[in-house]
C-alpha cells in the first residue's frame, strides 16, 4: 500500500499549483507532483477559453509579483495570454517536470503511523507523499443547472467552461442562461455573430465602465528594460483595488458613499448605452454594490440595445427540443444554448477532493457541520501536513495571485522552521485556529455582508447564495495586512514534531 512516495503532492496546476510548486523548489524540494486532471496546465485559464474571456483585474497586477510580464498585451489581457503566462512560469522555474495530466485525485488520507499521506487516484492507484496541497481554486466545478426538459433539447448545449472553438455561432439563434461575470463578457461578443440572441437573466449584475487600452510596443519594451515602470504601474493597480475594497467591502459601515458611487457610475454607463427606459430597469441590480463581483465592460449593456438582442427575465419554466418556454408561457426557438452559469462553489470545490486528517476528521464534513475554517485561509487543525490554496478565508484582494502569494510566504516561514529543527509534520493548533476564526468573524461585521443588502445577489460568496449569514471565502483585510502576517505569526500556532 501506498504506491510511489514523493516529498510533496500538489492536486491542481494552474496558478495555486504552480506557485505552490515554486515555492517548495526553493526551500529545496524536488520529489514533487503535481496532479491535475486537465491534459494540460494553467487550470481557469486553460478549461475557459470562450469568446470574449478576459481577466477583470489589470494584469500588472494578475501576475506574480517575483515574475512580472512585460508583454501583457493590454491593460485586461485577454484569456489566452494568461495561459501563456502560465506556460511561460512553468517552464522559467522548471515545474512543469512534476506534472502528470489526465489524472483524476479522487481522494486523500492520512496515515498517522507512517506519517504520510495517502493520496488515491481515479482507476485505483494509490500514491504517498510526505505534504499535501489542495490547489483546486474555487472555480473548477462547473455548474449545469438542472432545468426540466435540459435532456431533451436536440440544438447544441455549450457551456463556458467546456467551449468549442470550431463551433460557428454565425447565425444561430442563441439562448444563453446567466448574466454572472462569464455572462457579461460572452454576450458582446456573441450578439456581433448571432442572428437572435436570448438572455436569459434572473439576477441583474453591477457593470462598471472599463478604462482598458493596449500596450504599444515601445512601452512593453521599456516595461521590459526598465522594470521599474511596470512597477509604478502595478503599484497604482494593486493600491486602488486594495483601497477600494477595503472601504466598499470591508469597512462598508463607515463608507457606504463608495457603494453609492459604484452603483451611480453603472447607472451612468446604461443610460448611456440604453434608450429603453424599462429595459434599463430590468437590468438594475436589486443589491448593494459590493456583495457580489462586479464586472468591468463597456459593450455589455450596449448589447441589449441591438434588436436582435432580447432580455427574458420572466424565469424559465422548461426547455423543449428546439426552444425555451418562460414562466410567462413565452417561447423562443433556438438550436444553440449557451450555459453562462458558473461554478459549483460550496457544493463540490470546497474542498475538491475527499480529505480525511487524523482520528479520521473529513475535511468537508467537519467544514459543514461546524463553519468554514482555515488558519491563515491555508491550514486546518487535524489535518497535518495539508495546506489548502483555495480555502475558507484566503481570498485577498481582488486578484487571486494576492491570495497565492501571501499563502508562498506562509509556506516560505512554516517549512523552513519544519527544516530548521529537523521536523517532519506540522499542524496548526485548535486555538490559533478558532483566534483566526474570531478575528474574520468579528471583521466581517463592519462589511457589506453583513450590513449591506445582499438577498438579492444570489452571490456565489455566500455559503448558501442567500446573501445572508457565512462568506467564507474573503480575508477581510487589506492585501498588505495579509502579506505582512505572513512574516510575522506566531510559530507557536503549529504544533511541530
Ligand atoms: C472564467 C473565469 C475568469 C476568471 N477571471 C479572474 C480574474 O480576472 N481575476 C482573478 O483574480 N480571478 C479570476 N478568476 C478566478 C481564477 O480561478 C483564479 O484567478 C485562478 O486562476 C485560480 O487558480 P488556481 O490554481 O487556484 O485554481 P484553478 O485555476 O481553478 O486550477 C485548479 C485545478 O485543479 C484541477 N482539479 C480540480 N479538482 C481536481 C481533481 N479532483 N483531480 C485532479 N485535478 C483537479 C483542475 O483541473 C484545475 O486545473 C476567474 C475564474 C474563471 C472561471
Amino acid at each position: 500500500m501506498g504506491g510511489q512516495r514523493f516529498d510533496a503532492i500538489i492536486v491542481g496546476a494552474g496558478f495555486g499549483g504552480i506557485g505552490a510548486a515554486i515555492q517548495l523548489s526553493r526551500l529545496g524540494y524536488d520529489n514533487i507532483l503535481i496532479v491535475d486532471r486537465e491534459d494540460d496546465l494553467g487550470g481557469t485559464w486553460h478549461v475557459n477559453h470562450y469568446p470574449g474571456l478576459a481577466c477583470d483585474v489589470a494584469s500588472p497586477s494578475y501576475s506574480y509579483r517575483f515574475e512580472p510580464n512585460p508583454g501583457w498585451s493590454r491593460l485586461y489581457a485577454r484569456g489566452a495570454e494568461m495561459k501563456r503566462y502560465a506556460e511561460n512560469v512553468a517552464a522559467k522555474y522548471n515545474v512543469r517536470r512534476f506534472m502528470r495530466f489526465n489524472t483524476v485525485v479522487q481522494g486523500a488520507r492520512w496515515d498517522e503511523d507512517a506519517g504520510v499521506w495517502r493520496v488515491a487516484l481515479a482507476g485505483g492507484e494509490t500514491l504517498s507523499a510526505q505534504f499535501l496541497i489542495a490547489a483546486t481554486g474555487y472555480l473548477s466545478q462547473p455548474h449545469t443547472p438542472d432545468i426540466p426538459g435540459i435532456e431533451t433539447f436536440t440544438g447544441r448545449i455549450l457551456h463556458g467552461a467546456a467551449w468549442d472553438d470550431s463551433y460557428s455561432l454565425t447565425g444561430r439563434r442563441v439562448g444563453i442562461i446567466g448574466t454572472g461575470s462569464t455572462g457579461v463578457q460572452l454576450i458582446p461578443e456573441l450578439a456581433k455573430e448571432v442572428a437572435e440572441l436570448t438572455v436569459y437573466q434572473r439576477t441583474p449584475i453591477w457593470v462598471l465602465p472599463k478604462i482598458d487600452f493596449g500596450f504599444a510596443p515601445a512601452v512593453q519594451r521599456l516595461f521590459a528594460r526598465v522594470p521599474v515602470t511596470q512597477r509604478v504601474l502595478r503599484w497604482f493597480t494593486d493600491n486602488s483595488v486594495d483601497f477600494l475594497m477595503v472601504v466598499a467591502m470591508w469597512k462598508f459601515r463607515y463608507f457606504k458613499g463608495f457603494n453609492r458611487t459604484g452603483e451611480g457610475l453603472s447607472k451612468i454607463l446604461r443610460f448611456l448605452s440604453i434608450r429603453d427606459k424599462e429595459l434599463r430597469r430590468k437590468l438594475n441590480p436589486d443589491f448593494d454594490f459590493g456583495c457580489k463581483r462586479p464586472t468591468l465592460s463597456n459593450t455589455y449593456y450596449r448589447a441589449f440595445a441591438k434588436p436582435h438582442v432580447h432580455l427574458e427575465t420572466n424565469g424559465i419554466e422548461r426547455i423543449e427540443p428546439d426552444g425555451i418556454v418562460a414562466k410567462d408561457g413565452a417561447k423562443r426557438f433556438i438550436d444553440t444554448l449557451v450555459l453562462a452559469t458558473g461554478f459549483n462553489v460550496w457544493e463540490a470545490n470546497m474542498p475538491a477532493i475527499e480529505v480525511i486528517g487524523r482520528e479520521g476528521r473529513n475535511l468537508g464534513k467537519w467544514w459543514r457541520e461546524t463553519s468554514f475554517q482555515a488558519y491563515e485561509g491555508i491550514s486546518a487543525p487535524y489535518f497535518p501536513n495539508f495546506l489548502t490554496m483555495a480555502g475558507p478565508y484566503a481570498w485577498v484582494g481582488l486578484s487571486w495571485f494576492d491570495a497565492v502569494e501571501y499563502e508562498m510566504r506562509h509556506m516560505d516561514r512554516l517549512f523552513s522552521e519544519l527544516q530548521r529543527r529537523g521536523a517532519r509534520t506540522f499542524e496548526v493548533t485548535e486555538a490559533a485556529n478558532a483566534r483566526f476564526m474570531d478575528r474574520m468573524t468579528t471583521l466581517l461585521e463592519d462589511s457589506v455582508f453583513n450590513l449591506g443588502s445582499c438577498a438579492n445577489s444570489r452571490s456565489y460568496w455566500f455559503r448558501d447564495r442567500t446573501g445572508k449569514g457565512e462568506a467564507p471565502l474573503f480575508r477581510p483585510t487589506s492585501v498588505r495586512s495579509a502579506v505582512k502576517e505572513q512574516d510575522r505569526f506566531p510559530l507557536s500556532d503549529y504544533a511541530i514534531a
